[in-house]
């Protein structure tokens, strides 16, 4: 088991001064504005309103959260701002069974107070809409309590299940369980530890997935750097490869998975002293240095990446990875032959496979 070196100490530990307000976060992503009734997806508000007068003429009400219409009940884990707020067509509205004049007046209602459960009733003519609002906002100091039981345990070369024992431990000795982000991380390393065939855990491999699953549930709403890191790390595992949000700080990470991305390999230098880290895989830390750590260094493990592929023991997605980036550095070193062997092994995946072809044809 081992570590990747990718968070910022200064984004990730519990002894850094927080931003002033939690309320006052940059989004992770350009807002889209969902057309409420097909899903289809603009850029703007008043491009999805026309494209809603024009393509749905039937009328009724709609709440919208980011862009996202909401039905009957909704768990918030973020603060709402008034920006992020927009009622649709709606002529009258109430708010835990009281009446306002105006959406703005009740906005302003809801907005101030953002606790417990609130009951939105909208209302276009005979249409009328109820949606359940859950408010979960877990506060900045919980959320940095339950990284420091992360860090004090998680700060050596090791995943084991004793470990994540006393992770759970440390949770419960400071009043932490039922925390979304403590049992996200929880699921987390119980996927890690899955993944590699720990004997320790119940779990059967092809469990790993599933339970990577419920951790990016989990992990999704929360506004911090590690957080946002293993998220990044859980779609590489299931082959996604999209952009990392503005609070990750994970170098090597994000040039693995740029390289998958590119067919390039981007080296990384870094100290772990700068880098604070987290525990994955061993697959998925063999392939980021592999990605990452240089070419002298890619020269001494890339029989052990070969080995791994030809074992037949990693996950689907794993093995296309394996294979893409052992064709890239076959490339790299001019071995045609073997480039063309390990390409083989990723030319039918539906992720990879497209990009490998188009490296294959552009080499030649
Ligand atoms: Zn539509």
């Amino acid at each position: 088991m081992a570590f990747l070196d990718h968070i910022d100490p200064g984004n990730s530990g519990g002894s850094v001064p927080t931003p002033a307000s939690p309320f006052e976060k940059r989004p992770l992503k350009p807002v889209e504005y969902l057309c409420p009734v097909c899903e289809q997806s603009f850029s703007l508000l008043e491009l999805m309103r026309d494209h809603r007068a024009k393509s749905h003429p039937l009328k009724r009400p709609y709440f919208l959260i980011d862009g996202k219409a909401c039905s009957q009940e909704m768990v918030l884990y973020k603060p709402l701002s008034p920006e992020s707020v927009i009622f649709e067509d709606t002529k009258s509205a109430r708010l835990d069974g009281v009446e306002y004049e105006s959406t703005d007046a009740l906005k302003k209602q809801l907005l101030a107070q953002q606790v417990g459960r609130r009951r939105l009733e909208l209302f276009y003519q005979a249409y009328s809409v109820t949606v359940d609002l859950v408010f979960n906002i877990i506060p900045e100091t919980e959320l940095q309590a339950v990284e420091e039981c992360f860090y004090s345990i998680f700060d050596s070369d090791e995943l084991s299940a004793d470990h994540l024992k006393r992770f759970y431990c440390s949770i419960k000795a400071n009043g932490l369980d039922g925390n979304v982000y403590a049992g996200g991380l929880g699921c987390y390393l119980t996927a890690v530890l899955v993944k590699d065939r720990s004997p320790e855990v119940a779990l059967s491999y092809e469990r790993f997935l599933e339970k990577f699953g419920e951790a990016e549930d989990k992990l999704a709403n929360i506004d911090r750097a590690l957080a946002q890191a293993i998220l990044l790390a859980m779609q590489f595992n299931r082959n996604v490869f999209g952009e990392p949000g503005s609070l990750v700080r994970a170098p090597a990470l994000q040039s693995a998975v740029s390289c998958l991305q590119s067919g390039r390999f981007k080296d990384v230098h870094q100290s772990a002293e700068t880098w604070s880290r987290f525990p994955t895989d061993v697959i998925t830390e063999l392939l980021v240095a592999f990605c990452t750590q240089g070419e002298s260094y890619r020269r001494e493990v890339v029989e052990e990446l070969e080995q791994q592929l030809r074992q037949n023991r990693v996950s689907g997605y794993d093995s296309a990875k394996l294979a893409f980036v052992l064709m890239v550095y076959f490339y790299e070193v001019e071995d045609f032959h073997k480039a063309e062997q390990v390409f083989r092994a990723v030319k039918f995946d539906p992720v990879l496979g497209t990009r490998a072809a188009e490296l294959m044809d552009s080499d030649k």
